[in-house]
C-alpha cells in the first residue's frame, strides 16, 4: 500500500486519518507547508493538531492554524502551553499569556494546553521547577475545562504522583488529556488509563528493536488510543530518521492494526473518532 518517492515511501490507501501531534511550524518542516499539507491529504490524513511547547510556538501554532486551516478540506487545531524543557522560563506573564489565547479557543481552535509535564531524560530545567510548572498548568487546565497534553520522559512515576494528588484535590478533569508519545511501560499506561487519559503512539511503535512500546499498547483499550507523528521528529518505518510530516502517520495506524488484529481502515476511523472525543472535536 506504498510507492517510493525519492527514497521516501508514502503509505497509500487509508482515509480518516488524525494525527493528532505534528509540530508544523518546526523549521524542518515550516518552508514546505503546502506539500506536508499535500502529501498529507493525499495518505489520508485529514486532521492534525499542532503542539506548543512554549510563548513563541503557541503564537505559531496559532498562525499556523490561522493561515492553513481549510486548505482543501484539511481541518486543522492548535494547543497553547510550556513544555518541561522550557519550565524555567515560566513567570506570571507567561501564565497571563496563556490566559489570554485560551480566552479566545474557539477563534483560534485551540483544543488543549500543551505540552506540559517531566521530562528527567534531558533535565533541561530543574526538576523542582518542572514539578511545579506541570503543576500550575494541570489546574489552568482543570480551571478552564480544557484537555492538556501530558509529555513524560524517564519521570514516570512523579508524572503519575503529581496526576493522582491532582485527582485526589479533585483539580483532574474526568477525561485529562493524552500521554503523548508514549514510552512508558504497561504497567503505568494502565494506571494513567484508569485516570481517564488517551494514550498516543508514534514512530518508535514502528521500530524493529523497541519491544517495550508493543507491549505497552497491548494493555491500551482500542477505544483509549490515538496516532501522531510528534513531526518534525521520530519518523516511523520505513522513513526512520528522516523529517517526520503527517502523511507518515499511517505507518504508526498500521502497526497499531497488526498489534491489534484489525483492518489499518478501522484503526484509522476509530483513532480519529478517539482523537475528536478528547480534543472535542464537533
Ligand atoms: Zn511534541
Amino acid at each position: 500500500m506504498s510507492h517510493k518517492h525519492r527514497d521516501t515511501e508514502y503509505p497509500k490507501g487509508l482515509t480518516e486519518v488524525f494525527d493528532t501531534h505534528a509540530h508544523l511550524y518546526d523549521a524542518r518542516i515550516f518552508d514546505d507547508a503546502e506539500g506536508v499539507l499535500e502529501r498529507a491529504l493525499e495518505c489520508g490524513v485529514d486532521t492534525i493538531l499542532i503542539p506548543a511547547d512554549n510563548e513563541a510556538t503557541s503564537r505559531l501554532a496559532v498562525e499556523y492554524v490561522q493561515k492553513w486551516d481549510g486548505y482543501k478540506g484539511i481541518d486543522i487545531h492548535c494547543s497553547v502551553g510550556v513544555h518541561p524543557h522550557e519550565a524555567s522560563s515560566y513567570t506570571e506573564d507567561t501564565e497571563a499569556f496563556l490566559r489570554d489565547m485560551l480566552s479566545k479557543r474557539d477563534r483560534y481552535k485551540i483544543k488543549a494546553i500543551g505540552e506540559i509535564g517531566l521530562d528527567y531524560y534531558y533535565d533541561l530545567s530543574p526538576r523542582e521547577v518542572q514539578r511545579e510548572v506541570f503543576k500550575k498548568q494541570l489546574k489552568l487546565a482543570y480551571e478552564l475545562d480544557i484537555p492538556f497534553i501530558l509529555h513524560e520522559r524517564d519521570a514516570a512515576q512523579d508524572c503519575l504522583d503529581i496526576l493522582l494528588e491532582a485527582k485526589k484535590e479533585g483539580i483532574l478533569l474526568e477525561t485529562p488529556g493524552v500521554c503523548h508519545c508514549c514510552t512508558c511501560s504497561a504497567e503505568i499506561a494502565k494506571q494513567l488509563i484508569k485516570l481517564g487519559f488517551y494514550i498516543g503512539f508514534d514512530g518508535p511503535l514502528t521500530f524493529k528493536n523497541n519491544k517495550k512500546t508493543p507491549r505497552t499498547l497491548e494493555v491500551c483499550p482500542l477505544e483509549r488510543i490515538v496516532v501522531e507523528t510528534d513531526s518534525p521528529y521520530l519518523a516511523p518505518e520505513p522513513n526512520r530518521g528522516k523529517n517526520n510530516e503527517p502523511a507518515f502517520v499511517p505507518f504508526v495506524v498500521e502497526k497499531v492494526a497488526q498489534l491489534k488484529g484489525m483492518t489499518s481502515q478501522e484503526v484509522a476511523r476509530i483513532t480519529k473518532d478517539n482523537g475528536k472525543q478528547l480534543f472535542r472535536i464537533i
